[in-house]
């Protein structure tokens, strides 16, 4: 039976059950990597470049973890994932970017998804991995459209709208922005959202809001094209700032992120003069210490009461 490596990094956090389901519905067996570590972020800094941002560098770990014990490792090629909307630059060429840096040590096989653009590209690679894979065309597509539906019933009705916000805040309640591969990976966030739960604090992501409020809220860029990522930390940063109920916000970034050195000035300059929610912005690299975290995360929660 073929066996396909999934790096836990980056696409993972948001689509890992489109994909698992995939390659389950084709007959495969499917091989995740280990949550992120030590050796995994070592060996990402190892193979890229400095100015790579973090959350590359770990995938790079993540791919490589895996590639004495796979037969293919599947990284998907993402432009587009709706209409107006573009994926950062870096997932575009990620499969050849890694396959590069880890010095082609491994088979890829790759999935393109341009929805705004060119849509047909899907049905493209789907070929390519019948081909790869042996498996006729029509089934992997069948395979394909199973998977999607699996991962769309999951993922529907889940976010609250604005009206619904205020209610569902109980007690002492913070948002948490960032990427999902930074929120999400308890490694290289620190064990943040664990900390803030330990302190009887809700925390509030970007996955707590629907989708339409926060394109509605992504404010000005709404309907125009723009990274995906974009609108979603806008329009929730917007959002959360509304809300009486939350009484900071705490803005995750990773070093060296293209994306959120123009979000994160945006979302900086319009709380200050809109409103008044704190805002914490928290920056790791691979030399950050835990002990420094911790003391400025202490202070802002000190601060917000
Ligand atoms: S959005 Fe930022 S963190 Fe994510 S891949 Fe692009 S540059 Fe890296």
């Amino acid at each position: 039976m073929t066996t396909i490596g999934i790096p836990k990094g980056l696409f993972y956090f948001e689509h890992h059950l489109l994909w698992e389901s995939f390659f389950y519905n084709l007959g495969c067996d499917v091989e995740v990597s280990d949550d992120t570590n030590k050796e995994i972020l070592d060996c990402g800094v190892k193979y890229c470049s400095n100015e790579t941002c973090l959350p590359v560098k770990v995938f790079h770990g993540h791919a490589y973890s895996l590639k004495d014990r796979v037969d293919y490792i599947f990284i998907p090629r993402y432009t587009s994932v709706d209409k107006n909307e573009y994926t950062c630059p870096k997932f575009c060429g990620l499969p050849d970017m890694t396959l590069l840096n880890l010095k082609r040590q491994f088979k890829v096989l790759e999935v393109k998804i341009n929805m705004d653009a060119k849509p047909e590209e899907t049905l493209k690679s789907l070929q390519e991995i019948a081909t790869a894979l042996k498996i006729n065309y029509p089934d992997v597509v069948e395979a394909f459209k199973a998977a999607l539906e699996t991962y769309n019933n999951n993922k529907r009705n889940t976010g609250i709208s604005e009206a619904h916000l205020n209610s569902n805040i109980a007690q002492t309640a913070i948002s948490l922005l960032g990427h999902p591969y930074m929120i999400y990976d308890s490694y290289l966030n620190m064990k943040l959202i664990d900390k803030l739960k330990a302190r009887n604090i809700t925390v509030f992501t970007p996955r707590d809001i629907n989708h339409e409020t926060k394109r509605k809220n992504a404010y000005p860029f709404e309907g125009k094209i723009f990274w995906d990522v974009g609108f979603d930390l806008l329009g929730s940063a917007f959002t959360f700032a509304s809300s009486p109920g939350i009484k900071g916000m705490i803005y995750l970034t990773p070093f060296a992120c293209g994306v959120d050195a123009f979000v994160l000035e945006f979302i900086e300059r319009r709380l200050k003069e809109q409103y008044n929610t704190p805002l914490l912005k928290l920056t790791i690299d691979e030399h950050t210490g835990e002990a420094g975290f911790d003391t400025r995360l202490e202070a802002f929660l000190d601060m917000i009461g």
